[in-house]
């Protein structure tokens, strides 16, 4: 499986885990957003395939047995696990609307991978309930468009 030995070579547990740990915030985030954004993060597609999102997995369990991260629900199913980094649960509003945007462009990310749908997809709120739980509200008013899969989602009012 040459992507995995890609992945053996370039990318080592630790920068793996520094990846995961950048991605990760004070707040709770589902595991499956965490692993998509650390695969985006870690560059160039290396993480971004099936073994990649394994690979972060694993790593993520690690952290959580580790204290690197807390962790709240059953890591095996990362849709309904999240975690955070350890200390005060801080949230951000101020950033609400940014984080919302980014949450959604995670979870259309999800969709399209476990509905095997392709970039010029467009995702609807009732495909991605399960994923969501409640609909993300704009703090700022705004109305959020989804789009296509591979573009990000907009806020009406600019965000
Ligand atoms: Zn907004």
């Amino acid at each position: 499986m040459p992507e995995l030995r890609t992945l053996d070579n370039n990318m080592s547990n630790s920068s793996i885990d520094d990846t995961i740990l950048a991605v990760a915030e004070s707040d709770w985030l589902k595991v499956a957003l965490v692993i998509v954004d650390a695969a985006r993060a870690g560059g160039s597609g290396l993480l971004d395939n099936d073994q990649g999102y394994q690979a972060i997995g694993k790593r993520i369990e690690v952290l959580v047995r580790e204290g690197r991260l807390i962790a709240q629900g059953n890591l095996k199913k990362p849709r309904y696990s999240e975690v955070r980094l350890p200390g005060p649960l801080l949230t951000k509003p101020a950033s609400g609307c940014a984080r919302q945007l980014r949450m959604l462009s995670g979870i259309k990310c999800i969709w399209a991978r476990e509905h095997n749908k392709g970039a010029n997809d467009v995702p609807t709120w009732t495909d991605l309930r399960p994923y969501l739980g409640r609909k993300p509200r704009c703090p700022q008013g705004g109305t959020y468009t989804l789009g296509r899969v591979e573009d990000p989602p907009k806020c009406s009012h600019g965000g």
